[in-house]
């Protein structure tokens, strides 16, 4: 997130909270067939490139590793590259990848629901 104090309006609260009402689930993690509930609401087209802060066609729920993972990254180069690859993901795999892990192995029967 960033220091955008409109992230601190009463307007993004709600429109934050009817995203994450309309959509629990992150929907980044969704498209890589995972479940993983929705803390925050992401710009698909950050706003630092253009997006339009208050579209909600520009609004995705997204869980917190998401959301500080994608940061400003455009939605299809994120991604194309994802966790784990070359660039951020050295990064991403040095701090994130046991605490990741450890959440994995807590949640077999979540992931078997999801892949059949
Ligand atoms: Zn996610």
């Amino acid at each position: 997130m960033s220091d955008d104090p409109r992230y601190r309006s009463s307007r993004w609260q709600k429109l934050r909270a009817a995203v994450l009402r309309r959509d629990p689930l992150c929907a980044y993690c969704r498209a890589r067939g995972r479940a993983e509930a929705a803390t925050t609401v992401d710009h698909i087209v950050p706003t630092a490139r253009g997006g339009r802060f208050w579209d909600r066609d520009n609004l995705a729920p997204a869980c917190a590793s998401c959301n500080y993972s994608k940061a400003d990254t455009p939605l299809d180069e994120w991604l194309a590259g994802g966790c784990g690859t070359d660039g951020f993901g050295s990064f991403w795999d040095e701090k994130n990848q046991t605490s990741l892990s450890a959440k994995d192995r807590m949640r077999p029967s979540l992931h078997t629901n999801l892949d059949s």
